[in-house]
């Protein structure tokens, strides 16, 4: 496996690869890789005759008062978790490859980015849709993986490639998860003892939002206001937001039926954590 630093290498070895006729597989990632990761990188080795991982810290899409300077880094750890996976290369560009000084061109979309992390992240879709355009036209994958994890993400880029017209299928991949429910995370690394303790309230608010759903309600304020009353039964967690909407518009409902995205964002101390459930309502209410 080899580890990739600019753009014209990167490009040269993929043409080769498609001249030969194989298939290539992107997992985009900000490095510091963990099993949620892994799985995203299993599967395209599984889909695809090579893989690409990139990784990447990428800073447009980071806020101003925002963790881009903490974000935990390692690529020498990335590599050995890359290659035991099955990648074929990692590409790690430094800023500047990836940036010109004077950059002035993003890719931006309305509506699906504006509500959930928007509201709280409000330039960080506009970095995400222009780092990931970049590396679709970088690397001309035939297919991308992306966590559900970050269930916002995965709406708006495929949304992006609808409309952008990208020749490449996004495939989403479920959520890996601690043993006892903690999705898997970079960022879980900024919490002390007391805080990993404490950041089960995620998972564990959302289980009873699907619990309510299992049982029938259909009343999107009810289970909205138990999850909500769930996490501030935890003293070291504070809301960002709690929201119940369509899977694939992020559109809010009152009534659910369909695919029903609940996605939770939290403080826990300083760190903000993310978490969501997807349930399929299998008749109209
Ligand atoms: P990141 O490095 O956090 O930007 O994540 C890179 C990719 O890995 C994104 O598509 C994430 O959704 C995905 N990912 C992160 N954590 C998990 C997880 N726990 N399970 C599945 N995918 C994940």
């Amino acid at each position: 496996m080899q580890i990739i630093k600019t753009i014209d290498e990167l490009r040269s070895i993929v043409k080769g690869w498609k001249k030969e006729g194989l298939s290539v597989g992107l997992v985009p990632t900000m490095g510091y890789l963990h099993d949620g990761h892994r799985s995203l990188i299993v599967r395209a080795a599984s889909e695809n005759d090579r893989v690409v991982v990139s990784d990447f810290v990428n800073p447009t899409q980071f806020g101003v008062n925002e963790d881009l300077d903490s974000y935990p880094r390692d690529i020498d750890r990335d590599a050995a978790v890359c290659e035991a996976a099955g990648a074929d290369l990692i590409f790690h560009p430094e800023l500047e490859e990836m940036y010109f000084k004077d950059s002035c061109t993003f890719v931006d979309m309305d509506k699906l980015t504006k509500g959930l992390c928007g509201k709280t992240r409000p330039t960080h879709f506009r970095g995400v849709c222009t780092v990931v355009s970049k590396l679709f036209l970088i690397v001309a994958p035939d297919r991308a993986y992306f966590g559900q994890k970050d269930a916002q993400q995965l709406a708006v880029i495929r949304r992006m490639v609808r409309d952008l017209n990208f020749d490449i299928e996004i495939v989403g991949c479920p959520i890996v998860r601690e043993e006892d429910g903690l999705a898997m995370s970079s960022r879980n690394t900024y919490l002390n003892k007391e805080e990993r303790k404490a950041a089960l309230i995620l998972h564990e608010s959302l289980m009873l939002g699907k619990e309510m759903m299992e049982q029938g309600e259909r009343d999107a304020a009810k289970i909205q206001s138990a999850i909500v009353h769930k996490i501030e039964t935890e003293p070291l967690a504070r809301i960002d937001y709690v929201e119940l909407v369509e899977a694939e518009n992020l559109e809010n409902v009152a009534v659910m039926e369909g695919r029903i995205l609940t996605a939770i964002a939290v403080y826990i101390g300083k760190t903000r954590l993310i978490d969501n459930t997807i349930y399929q309502f299998s008749q109209p209410g």
